[in-house]
């Protein structure tokens, strides 16, 4: 559909993020009306429309062209391609997956990749990166952005432990009584943790040794270890740098729901921040079990 000048002009002026999306509802409100040029009355309707019937047409999106990014703000990140997307809209947060389900890794659990989805949709539906840029005053730096990452299972390859946000998949093991072991030994073989015992047909598992990995019930030919459901291990507050610390477990096997309700917390936290901290500093002021409370 064509455009003319002053429409175009003010398209100009909404958030670059945003403009694909608000161009595409403006000329769905004037071809709904029967126009094949968007004028400035197109744009000004649009607008009303967008404002004035929230429950239909005020997308989230629609909504940020109220507040308009200082571009200024985006100068410095603007340096570093990672923090936008394709379009050349800015991305506040970068989520890391390990390659396990690409490269057929043997230790794979979950493929990380479904995981770091739906923790980015999520980020996305909270609106994460226009409320950012909205809360910070002044230049946006690249420490200002979330680092979020999700492996494949506990060799943590995409190194979870040093991110804002980081998971694990693991699968956890119990013995199982009523399949008798053969003491074949493959499972303490494979067991690089040394976390298994066999003595007289028993067999015993150090739940403080284990790391979850599951592969001990893979190789066991009599099924006397077996996995139960599969989960995830979350930690928060990890960070490298002058002072690097490694993440705190705030849950040590989550179901997906509970994941995704760890990153509502921290997004919350994040955002409703009077300062520009790190985010290793926000949780130890809000205190890990105070957060775990609100899980
Ligand atoms: S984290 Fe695990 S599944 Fe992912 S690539 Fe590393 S070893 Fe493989
Ligand atoms: S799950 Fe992994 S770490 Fe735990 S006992 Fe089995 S092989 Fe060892
Ligand atoms: S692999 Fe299974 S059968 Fe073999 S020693 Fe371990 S528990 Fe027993």
């Amino acid at each position: 559909m064509e455009w003319d000048k002053s429409a175009s002009l003010l398209l100009e002026k909404v958030p670059p993020f945003v403009q694909k999306t608000v161009r595409e509802k403006i000329e769905t409100l004037a071809r709904e009306r029967g126009k094949t040029l968007v004028t400035e009355s197109e744009v000004m309707e649009a607008r009303e429309s967008f404002m004035g019937r929230p429950q239909k047409t005020a997308t989230p999106q629609a909504a940020v062209v109220k507040n308009p990014i200082d571009n200024k703000k985006l100068s410095i990140l603007k340096k570093y391609p990672k923090y936008f997307d394709k379009d050349g809209n800015p991305v506040l947060y970068q989520i890391k997956s390990c390659r396990g389900a690409e490269v057929n890794c043997p230790f794979l659990i979950t493929n990380s990749n479904i995981l770091a989805d739906k923790l980015r949709n999520r980020l996305e539906e909270l609106h994460f990166t226009e409320k950012l840029i909205d809360k910070i005053e002044g230049q946006i730096l690249p420490h200002h952005t979330m680092k979020l990452a999700v492996a494949g299972c506990p060799n943590s390859c995409s190194m979870p432990q040093i991110k804002d946000f980081g998971v694990h998949a693991l699968e956890p093991v119990y013995v199982d009584p009523d399949c008798a072991c053969t003491e074949c030994m493959q499972c303490v073989e494979t067991c690089k943790e040394g976390a298994i015992t066999i003595q007289g047909g028993q067999v015993s598992i150090d739940k403080d040794t284990c790391v979850h990995c599951g592969l001990c019930a893979r190789v066991c030919p009599a099924g006397s270890i077996k996995t139960s459901e599969k989960k995830y291990r979350v930690m928060i507050g990890g960070k490298v740098g002058r002072h690097p610390r490694f993440a705190l477990v705030v849950l040590p096997q989550a179901e997906e729901s509970a994941t995704l309700k760890v990153l509502d917390v921290c997004v919350d936290i994040i955002l409703s921040s009077k300062t520009e901290h790190r985010f290793r500093t926000l949780v130890e002021q809000h205190g890990i079990e105070e957060i775990k409370k609100r899980i």
